[in-house]
């Protein structure tokens, strides 16, 4: 298994430091606002790669920050004027609601960063002790000029910078590279802890040098997140934490790119700025938006469009039919073995798939392989050439790769009792032979949003999207 390490920038064999188990960690959300589609890309990203390392057989250690205090959070809930708890806990139980509803498997540990200062507060001391990290009037402070290898992962050469400039803010970019807070002063609007260096509140990157190394050591395998948090958040969990224990802090870190839409930046002022809710409201499906987001290769940009969401809907009803169909055939209790070429076939589409999702998780040859194999299997099918025992091989191959998919068993989708009613209603129209009334009740349904599709088995109503 390969991936593209940015630290080296480079792909590299992967194995893990302990046996068969990986440790990793992954940047959770900042619970100041609804997740938007941008972060659930990057969200998708680590839950293939997880279930991948899964499929392969290794172990998981997966951990996921909330970040429940920062400069964003203390601004939401000061804006409201509620407290930063309660603030964070409405963010924090929607990004739960929505990871689920996008079938992202759950973390092992999603520490919450209030509820780590003590873990931050001994790092910062460890810091201070071998003055790396200085006082200064607003705050503690991190002297990039102290840590020679500032820079290693982003590429910036840190001799272009001043020495002693600060930069107080928990964002910015890389015009300004300069010293970091690590912790900041009480201030009368803020809330704050305790410390023995005076009363105050975490920086933003303290946190998960803190809350990585206490679940996971101080090295560990796989670190991850969105390029944008290259610099300067992942710059600076490694100054902390390699200043700290003076080794290595992590061996892979991998980066997703960007999600654009529509070809263009997302942004709340170009208005295509999407939350998971805002689409699910719009009536696009969950799984359909989940595959949308997994089939671009992670360091690709993704150009997320609307055509884009409604073909992603019909490659998973594909997905979705073909199942059916080879359920109905399992089913028969035709007593047959295993075909060699429907033998031949799974196995190809398996390795097929594994060595391209080995080859850093090359996603797009990956199902290529699956659905060349799809339209094998209905043209198997359709020639009458498959057995119930060939029915049941193919789909315990399905479940296998949709450990990894998890996009092939549909959403019950509710449909409202007055198209029910229609559709019944239309099905009296055709007993009574009264074919043009059908007819009508099928457009009418169809122009509100239904589609009604007449099987062996009788009508079968899907949403249209
Ligand atoms: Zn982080």
């Amino acid at each position: 298994m390969r991936f593209y390490n940015t630290l080296i920038k480079s792909v590299e064999e992967f194995s893990p430091l302990e046996g068969d188990v990986v440790k990793m960690y992954t940047c959770g959300p900042t619970v100041y606002d609804y997740a938007h589609i941008g972060n659930f890309r990057t969200y998708v990203f680590e839950d293939i790669l997880r279930r991948w390392l899964k499929f392969r057989g290794y172990k998981v250690i997966q951990v996921m920050n909330i970040t429940d205090v920062d400069d964003k959070t203390i601004m939401g809930a000061n804006e409201k004027g509620i407290s930063l708890d309660e603030y964070t806990r409405e963010y924090t139980n929607a990004f739960f609601e929505d990871i689920d509803t996008l079938r992202i498997e759950r973390a092992e540990h999603y520490p919450r960063a209030t509820e780590h200062i003590n873990e931050m507060i001994a790092l910062i001391e460890k810091l201070i002790e071998k003055g790396i990290a200085y006082v200064a009037d607003d705050g503690i402070y991190y002297s990039i000029a102290k840590f020679p290898e500032y820079g290693k992962l982003s590429g910036f050469d840190v001799k272009s910078v001043k020495a002693g400039a600060r930069v107080a803010k928990d964002e910015y970019d890389k015009e300004d590279v300069r010293d970091f807070a690590l912790w900041k002063f009480r201030r009368p609007d803020e809330p704050f802890w305790s410390a023995p260096f005076g009363d105050g509140r975490p920086g933003w990157h303290i946190e998960c040098s803190a809350m990585s190394m206490k679940y996971l050591g101080e090295t560990f395998d796989i670190h991850i997140g969105g390029v944008d948090n290259i610099f300067p958040h992942h710059e600076n969990e490694i100054a902390q934490s390699e200043g700290a224990t003076g080794k290595k802090f992590v061996r892979y870190w991998l980066h997703s790119e960007h999600l654009i839409v529509e070809g263009r930046k997302m942004s709340k002022s170009l208005g295509n700025f999407y939350t998971l809710r805002d689409l699910l409201s719009m009536g696009y499906n969950p799984i359909a938006i989940r595959y949308l987001l997994l089939s671009t290769h992670y360091r690709k940009q993704l150009n997320f469009t609307f055509d884009g969401l409604k073909g992603a809907y019909s490659t998973v009803m594909r997905l979705w039919d073909t199942i059916g169909r080879l359920e109905s055939i399992s089913d028969l209790s035709v007593d047959n073995k295993v075909k060699p070429k429907v033998r031949d076939m799974i196995d190809r589409m398996v390795k097929g798939f594994t060595e391209e999702m080995d080859d850093d998780l090359n996603i797009s040859p990956a199902l290529a392989h699956l659905f060349d194999f799809i339209r094998d299997v209905n043209s198997t099918i359709d020639r009458g050439e498959l057995g119930s025992a060939d029915a049941s091989e193919i789909l315990k191959a399905l479940q296998s790769i949709d450990t990894v998919l998890d996009v092939m068993t549909p959403i019950e989708e509710e449909i409202p009792s007055e198209i029910m009613e229609m559709v019944e209603k239309r099905e009296r129209a055709r007993e009574m032979k009264d074919f043009g009334l059908a007819d009508r009740i099928r457009e009418e349904v169809f122009n509100l949003g239904y589609i009604i599709e007449d099987t062996k088995d009788g009508p079968k109503v899907k949403k249209k999207i």
